[in-house]
Order: structure tokens, then sequence, then C-alpha cells
């Protein structure tokens, strides 16, 4: 469903992203590894159309990602995304964090809307927090709430960017566990960057490996975790251990 070809990215002058190529089936998880600054969150972002580029091609369901304000709000009701930094809004309840969306911009029925919010909360295990505001909430119940919020959308895509690094290691797998369910449950599509190594292993289809912006692997899973085809990638391994 999407198709990344010879992008390459700037900020100013400094080049960022080199000549980026990789695909992502319907149902398929892929983990983006790589040391800080290689350029995973501009990867992710690029997809997103948050961010600009200056050649190459991403094509998602057929149709080209242009980064502009108008193909942007089109392209987030199909792609969901989630952050380190849950972006919720304070001052309104969780319900209405979760419904804001999907009958602001998707003009779908308050009650409706309201009924599919309470089961995903359900879902996620946090029924009884539909009237609190975020500020009630752990950063682990947050960032559960911001995986909910995106998936009210319906997304047939999900991006998430190291969603549990700012989480006290209790909240970690409770997050996890959810991203787990997505693809397990709903064969959810999933590009992951994440630190949780073992997680991974676990989820990942398939690992990317960037560098300095470059490629270095586009590799099985369960190959890219027992063994890597690059030394690069071994040395990051053992440094995430
Ligand atoms: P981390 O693991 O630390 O999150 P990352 O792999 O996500 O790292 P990016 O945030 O994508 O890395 O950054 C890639 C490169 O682009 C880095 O060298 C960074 O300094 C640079 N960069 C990122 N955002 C901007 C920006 N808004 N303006 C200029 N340079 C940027
Ligand atoms: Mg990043």
């Amino acid at each position: 469903i999407l198709k990344v070809a010879h992008l390459n990215k700037f900020y100013g002058k400094r080049q960022v992203l080199f000549d980026i190529n990789f695909d992502l089936k319907k149902g398929e998880v892929l983990a983006l590894l790589g040391p800080s600054g290689s350029g995973k969150s501009t990867t992710i972002r690029t997809l997103n159309g948050l961010e600009d580029f200056q050649s190459g091609q991403i094509t998602f369901e057929g149709q080209n990602v242009i980064p502009d304000e108008k193909h942007w709000q089109d392209l987030r009701q199909k792609i969901g995304m989630v952050f380190q930094s849950y972006d919720l809004f304070p001052n309104m309840t969780v319900l209405e964090n979760i419904v804001l969306a999907p009958t602001k911009v998707q003009h779908r029925e308050q009650k409706e809307a309201e009924a599919e919010a309470k089961k995903l909360l359900a879902m996620v295990g946090l029924s009884d927090y539909a009237q609190s505001y975020p500020r009630q909430l752990s950063g682990g119940q947050k960032q559960r709430i911001a995986i909910v919020r995106a998936l009210a959308m319906h997304p047939d895509l999900m991006l998430f960017d190291e969603v549990t690094a700012s989480l006290d290691p209790e909240m970690v797998r409770g997050v996890l566990e959810i991203i787990k369910k997505l693809s397990d449950e709903e064969d959810m599509t999933m590009l992951i960057v994440t630190h949780e190594m073992n997680f991974a292993a676990q989820i990942a289809d398939r690992v990317l490996f960037l560098e300095d912006g470059h490629i270095l692997e586009d590799t099985p899973g369960q190959q890219f975790f027992k063994q890597p085809q690059t030394e690069r990638a071994q040395k990051f391994l053992e440094s995430m251990d």
C-alpha cells in the first residue's frame, strides 16, 4: 500500500535522506531501526506529508504523496501517526479528544463516533477514563489514548515513532501490547520506530536499518535479529542489549 522510490531529502543545504527505496504491503509490519540522527523520524514524517522532499516519489494506495496542506488533510485520514509526546488536547476529555477528528474531519455522526470511541477505549483497557482529562492520566495511559485517537479515523497505515521512549519502564509493556494486538488481531499495516529491540524482534516482518540517511539493510525480521547482513547493524544490536 506504500511505495517509496529514490527519496532524497534536505534540510536546507544538508542532505539527510539518500535514495531511500522500500515498500510496505498490506498487513506488513516494518521496523525502522538505526542510530540517533540516522533519519528515522524524518522518514516517517515525510511519508505522512508532514515534511517536504526534494526528489523521488512516495505512493500511498496508488496516489502520490504531495507535501502540501490540502493533500495532508486527506492523507492524515488514512495514515495514523503516534509520536513520542502524546499531543492530546488538554482542555478536552478523553472522549472528546477521540471523537474530534472523526466528527469534524470525516463528518461521522457524533453518537456513532462516541460508540466506537468507547469500544476502542475498552480495547486498550481504559473504559473508565472517557470523561477524564489528559492531565489526570499517566504517561502510558495518555499514549494508549493517542493510539486510540489515531485508530478512530480508521487508518489503513499506522506510523509509530518511539511511542514508548518517554514512558516509565512499567508503562511500556501496556503500550507495546496494544501495538502487538493491532498487528495480530486487526492485521494493521504498520511502520514502527522503536528502541525496544525485543519488541521489534517479536513484531517486525521486516527491518529497515538506516544509518546517516542511507538504508543499509532491508532484511526479514527473523533474520535481522539473528544474523544481520552488515557489521554496522550487528554493532548496533550489540549496543542495544
Ligand atoms: P533519533 O533516534 O535521535 O530520534 P532519528 O533517526 O529520528 O534520530 P532524525 O530526527 O530523522 O533522526 O534526524 C535526521 C537528521 O536530520 C539529523 O542529523 C537531524 O539533526 C536532522 N534534522 C532533523 N530535523 C531537522 C529539522 N527540522 N531541521 C534541520 N535538521 C533536522
Ligand atoms: Mg527520531
